[in-house]
């Protein structure tokens, strides 16, 4: 890509290059074998923590790496870059901020060091099988009994829902008040009434476990709620931005590498004699794609530095997210059609990107409530 890259510092670089190393020797040879697992290996985990490539924001006094969004960003575009799909990201950068930045010392100092080093892994459960979107709507229940919550209810399509220690569970504590009765509870997944349900059967992203949880009067303590009550919703909504920009940096990065991978393929194919490439359609589309990523890599850097200064607002994430899920979609389709047939085998990168990244115009918010959240400053 022909855009230089002023966003990262020489440090960032350096981490590169290690989490690079890390993901060609300890996340590739074994993504085969975890696609048709349906869920990555706990090592791969506790691996990735003691190379420092998990919590990388967070404080190194609970075990974090001290760092900035710039090096979050960083795993973000390497996993894009080897087409793997593992769920580093939603743990360190989508779940663990809520525990770092709502979480009193006491449960910083009893969750933070086992989600650094990767003996906790955590998901975030907030859609239910009677929607995602409207999160006010959301009718999990969790009654004060004393000192405990009783919670009850069901989520669905929630990541690392089969892996998971500890779920960010957001329930009704009001269910009369709407938005102001939402709560944020710790769940841990050994407490009895919490069960997993099946390993949901996806189109794509298939080494990613995701599963449904079910509630069935879970007692957890008063003391695992985080932050105060009734304010569940306002804090989804300050962190919600970070999940959807890290969606954009993935798609940008992914969008760059397929590029690459695009030109290879039709450079080397040959059909009437000559190279794919050589037709004056593919260089027309393959020149489209070329300025879209270059527009897309040159606003994902610009909304990178400002979210590096904590200045990205909740309105530039769903702007970056829904402008990069959108274009990476049209993109992909042409580059499959230029592969012809083997653009419809998985083994061919291509393939893989077309069923895992069409979910990205979904989660993290769909796409529909990006441009109701966009339309809303105009
Ligand atoms: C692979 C995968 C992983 C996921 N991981 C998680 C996770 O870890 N945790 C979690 O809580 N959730 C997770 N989700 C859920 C995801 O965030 C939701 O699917 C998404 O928010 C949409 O909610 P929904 O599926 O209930 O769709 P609905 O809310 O039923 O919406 C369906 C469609 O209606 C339209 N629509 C909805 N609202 C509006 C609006 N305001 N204006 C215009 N149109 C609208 C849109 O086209 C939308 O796509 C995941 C989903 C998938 C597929």
């Amino acid at each position: 890509m022909q855009v230089e890259r002023k966003v990262y510092r020489e440090d960032h670089e350096q981490f590169r290059a290690t989490a690079r190393r890390f993901i060609e020797r300890e996340v590739v040879p074994h993504m085969d074998q975890w696609l048709k697992d349906g869920i990555v290996s706990r090592e791969v985990w506790m691996k990735a923590g003691r190379e420092g490539l998990l919590c990388t924001m967070l404080p190194v006094e609970h075990g974090g790496g001290g760092g900035d969004f710039g090096h979050s960003a960083i795993i973000a575009e390497e996993l894009a870059r080897a087409g793997a799909s593992v769920s580093f990201g939603l743990h360190s950068d989508i779940v663990a901020p809520y525990i770092a930045r709502l979480g009193t010392e006491a449960q910083q100092q009893r969750w933070l060091p086992g989600i650094c080093s990767g003996e906790q892994i955590l998901a975030v459960a907030i859609t239910e099988p009677g929607g995602g979107s409207d999160v006010k709507a959301i009718r999990t229940s969790a009654v004060r009994d004393g000192d405990d919550y009783v919670i009850n209810g069901s989520k669905t399509f929630i990541s690392n829902g089969f892996i998971s220690d500890l779920v960010v569970v957001v329930c009704k504590t009001d269910p009369a008040a709407g938005a102001k009765g939402v709560s944020l509870v710790v769940v841990e997944t050994n407490r009895e009434g919490f069960r997993r349900g099946r390993k949901l059967d996806k189109v794509g992203m298939h080494s990613q476990d995701t599963a449904e949880l079910f509630f069935d009067n879970v007692r957890v303590p008063v003391a695992n709620r985080l932050g105060e009550e009734g304010k569940g919703f306002a804090y989804l909504m300050q962190e919600l931005p970070q999940e959807r920009f890290i969606i954009a940096v993935t798609a940008a990065a992914k969008l760059e590498r397929l590029l690459e991978q695009t030109l290879e393929y039709v450079k080397d194919r040959k059909a009437f004699g000559q190279t794919v490439w050589d037709f004056q359609n593919t260089k027309f589309r393959l020149a489209d794609v070329k300025a879209k990523a270059v527009a897309l890599r040159t606003m994902v850097d610009h909304y990178l530095a400002e979210h590096m200064r904590r200045k990205l607002t909740a309105e530039e994430a769903a702007i970056a997210k829904l402008y990069a899920t959108e274009t990476l979609w049209q993109c992909l389709d042409d580059m499959v059609q230029l592969h012809g047939g083997y653009g419809y085998m998985l083994e061919y990168p291509i393939a893989r990107a077309f069923v895992d990244m069409r979910v990205s115009r979904v989660y993290g918010g769909s796409n529909e409530v990006m441009r109701d959240l966009i339309s809303r400053k105009l």
